[in-house]
């Protein structure tokens, strides 16, 4: 797809990685029908990683704004709003993961607790991380999109201008005709669509850095993120926003434990219905034993049948002010230094400029390359298994492929082109402006 009013291809990381992981993939979720399609059931940890986002988001712009101040009770219309939006989505689309269950018990449960996670996740972002930001930090963006042109070939440079200043033209060189400089080919560089989930400027020496977030079951993995040239991209962004270099990044990590299912000593396995493990959604409780002992709260596993595991979003508490959601008043009372557990940061880490060179340059070429295979099965579909390959890997992290329907063939999905009118999929919704504009107009 090319940018808005431009020659050059709009790229970004996450088409990027599905081509690596499987082409047909790619070729399903961004190009079929003109512009990809997306099965109508999400999956659920899918929408929750994606639902932490808005919210920072939305705090982080009010923070940089300024005109709101950043307390409790604006953190509450916040985390009010969006998991409102979680909830909607989520019980109008149904599971991938779970189908048929739609409407049940069992689907209810699950959305409470993830709404739990997203307010438990967000009240840990605003109390343990937000103050230490501040201080440290002044942040200048969030989620800004930026696009940055590389592999230019009409002379104006990669990372300068916009698509459209790309797009007109090649420069043949001045002196040409009569001295003006003059341009006939369209530039056949690589716009890439980069959003970085903020931008902040450290107060001690003004050096500026981009800021991701994850979620994780366990903790971010070092070796993965260091020297991460997908990292070094939201760097790329950063320059180009506030024309200053930009050498360093860091990751913002949430943990929100496993989603398993419950022990069984019977069959020694895992199975019913997943549960996160995260003490921002379960607590454990101990009743009264009046007159001697008072009722105990602990985010930790209590041995002793004494104790409980409750989830949050259900828990009572006797003195929880009328203002203070369930989870608020767990995670201010309650959790203590837990709390601090379930966030993590890594970096700074340095921009491995040896790799971002090469790096890059495949990113032109791979784009290239692709462009071509999409032209050729636009023009005789029957090309599709010659230029556009299935990976046949499909059931990565024992999740199966979205688009597995459409590749065993299931009854109505016998081609791809069934899935354009099947009721499993719809058309894709472009995350990025760059897209949106290019495909609405
Ligand atoms: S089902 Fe398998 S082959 Fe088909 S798109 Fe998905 S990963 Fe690729
Ligand atoms: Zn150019």
């Amino acid at each position: 797809m090319l940018a808005p009013g431009s020659s050059v291809i709009l790229l970004d990381r996450s088409r990027w990685k599905t081509g690596h992981e499987c082409p047909r993939k790619r070729f399903y979720e961004y190009n079929l029908g003109g512009r990809g399609i997306r099965p109508r059931a999400q999956s659920l940890p899918l929408a929750t990683g994606s639902a932490i986002h808005a919210p920072l988001a939305e705090i982080l712009q009010t923070l940089i704004k300024g005109d709101i101040k950043i307390d409790r009770a604006f953190i509450r219309q916040v985390i009010a709003s969006h998991v409102a939006t979680y909830r909607a989505s989520t019980l109008a689309s149904g599971f991938s993961d779970e189908p048929g269950m739609e409407g049940s018990a069992e689907v209810k449960y699950v959305v409470d607790e993830q709404a739990t996670l997203i307010e438990g996740m967000v009240w840990a972002f605003y109390q343990e991380f937000l103050p230490w930001l501040q201080k440290e930090f002044e942040v200048l963006a969030a989620e800004q999109e930026v696009l940055y042109v590389i592999g230019c070939t009409c002379g104006l440079g990669d990372g300068v201008g916009a698509p459209e200043d790309h797009g007109r033209r090649t420069l043949i060189g001045p002196g040409v005709h009569n001295g003006k400089l003059e341009y006939v080919e369209p530039c056949k560089g690589v716009a890439l669509m980069l959003r970085p989930d903020f931008i902040a400027k450290r107060r001690s020496d003004g050096a500026l850095g981009v800021w991701d977030f994850k979620t994780t079951s366990y903790g971010l993995d070092q070796t993965e993120y260091e020297h991460s040239v997908q990292m070094a991209l939201g760097c790329l962004a950063a320059e180009k926003l506030f024309n200053e270099p930009c050498g360093h990044y860091y990751l913002v990590g949430f943990r929100k434990g496993k989603r398993e299912g419950a022990w069984s000593a019977e069959t020694k396995s895992k199975s019913g219905l997943k549960k996160q493990s995260s003490p921002l959604c379960y607590g454990y409780y101990k009743a009264p034993s009046p007159p001697v002992q008072k009722e105990a709260w602990a985010p930790d596993y209590q041995r002793g049948s004494a104790w409980a595991k409750v989830p949050i979003w259900e828990a009572y508490f006797a003195d929880r002010p009328a203002e203070m959601s369930r989870v608020e008043f767990w995670i201010q009372n309650h959790l203590g230094e837990k709390l601090k557990e379930q966030m993590e940061i890594l970096g700074p880490c340095q921009r491995p400029e040896h790799l971002l060179g090469e790096f890059l340059s495949q990113l032109v070429y791979g784009e290239e390359e692709w462009a071509e295979r999409v032209r050729v099965v636009a023009e005789d579909p029957g090309q599709l298994h010659a230029v556009i390959p299935q990976s046949w890997d499909c059931h990565q992290f024992g999740r199966a492929c979205e688009f597995l329907a459409i590749c065993r063939k299931y009854p109505g999905l016998e081609t791809p082109e069934a899935a354009l009118t099947s009721d499993a999929y719809e058309a894709r919704e472009p995350n990025h402006q760059a897209e949106k504009e290019a495909l609405n107009g």
